[in-house]
């Protein structure tokens, strides 16, 4: 059977290339996704994952994680956990767990002491630098400071045909403490079913969540429709009901990737990127146009964007 890993952002992709290794070697998808999401936690720059992750209003990182096994069903999950350095190591822990396995807050916190994870301060100088410039320029202006983040997510089906999902993330900067995202809650953020694909979200988990979009695509998926059909018409049939009902649609991106191990992405946003490796793509990043008419189109990366990317995300940040 084909493997294939596909993720959400370019910020993916040093994981992905790297836990790509051992699907090549007949590795487990659990493991790689693990791996790979590992890898984009542990990476200070990625300013909304794992160490180096911006904070909340109370400039404190509270970090959300889950982890599916498509085979079994399995969920494990965090929400607002603090201080642990791998969080997507604890859900899946989790997962493994009969009850009890979707854990918030100081029950995060004290299962993971208990478990033996690794505890670190997440909060880096440069994400307190990010708070205080964004304090200054909107909550002591009166202004709303919700605009910022990015959640990985993984899906990977393996050469035995097990499917796995992982999400991991600092969620909305500036966010309320104790706020939750769709990162964590199945069915929004993520969902996987090893008899038919997988999905995961990035974006306004506020608005994600009143689609359950993971879930919907999978469902789609279920019904027929090509990964790509369904990431595009779950959507869009979103965005449309937000804005008809609402008068406005957060940001919505998705990936999907099905058992055959042919895959789709979607997104209402401009310049939405992801990355993808396979028995037979190379790791690669491609960078997307929003949804038009129905159908997302993507381009691979240019030398140039990516080179802009990694100034854009190591440039030191002044206070002008
Ligand atoms: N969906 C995440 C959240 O709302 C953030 C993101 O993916 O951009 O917490």
């Amino acid at each position: 059977m084909k493997w294939v890993m596909i993720a959400t952002w370019r910020m993916a992709i040093e994981g992905i290339t790297e836990a790509a290794e051992d699907l090549k070697n007949d590795g487990y998808s659990g493991e790689a996704v693990e791996k790979a999401i590992k890898i984009v936690e542990d990476f200070p720059y990625y300013k909304s994952v794992g160490y180096g992750g911006l904070p909340n209003e109370n400039c404190q990182v509270e970090l959300d994680a889950a982890y599916m096994d498509g085979d079994t069903l399995s969920i494990g999950a965090i929400g607002g956990i603090t201080d642990f350095k791998n969080p997507i190591s604890i859900a899946k822990k989790l997962s493994k767990e009969r009850f009890n396995c979707f854990l918030v807050g100081a029950g995060a916190d004290e299962y993971a002491k208990k478990e033996g994870f690794h505890r670190i301060n997440m909060l880096t100088d440069r994400a307190k630098r990010y708070y205080e410039k964004r304090k200054r320029k909107t909550v002591d202006k009166g202004l709303s400071p919700y605009d910022g983040h990015d959640t990985v997510g993984i899906i990977s089906v393996d050469k035995a045909g097990k499917m796995v999902v992982g999400t991991s993330t600092s969620g909305l900067f500036m966010k309320k403490k104790g706020r939750v995202g769709d990162s964590p809650i199945s069915g929004s953020g993520f969902y996987v079913d090893s008899e038919v694909g997988g999905a995961t979200a990035t974006g306004l988990g506020e608005d994600l969540m009143k689609g359950c979009i993971s879930y919907e695509i999978v469902r789609l998926m279920k019904d027929g429709l090509q990964p790509q059909e369904a990431a595009d018409k779950a959507v869009s049939e979103l965005n449309e009901k937000l804005i008809k009902r609402r008068g406005k649609s957060g940001d919505i991106s998705i990936v999907a990737l099905n058992n055959k191990g042919e895959w789709g992405v979607s997104t209402n946003i401009e310049g939405f990127s992801f990355s993808v490796v396979s028995e037979d793509e190379k790791p690669m990043v491609y960078v997307c146009n929003k949804i038009k008419h129905g159908k997302t189109t993507y381009d691979v990366a240019s030398e140039q964007w990516l080179e802009a990317y990694l100034n854009r995300i190591k440039s030191p940040i002044t206070f002008d």
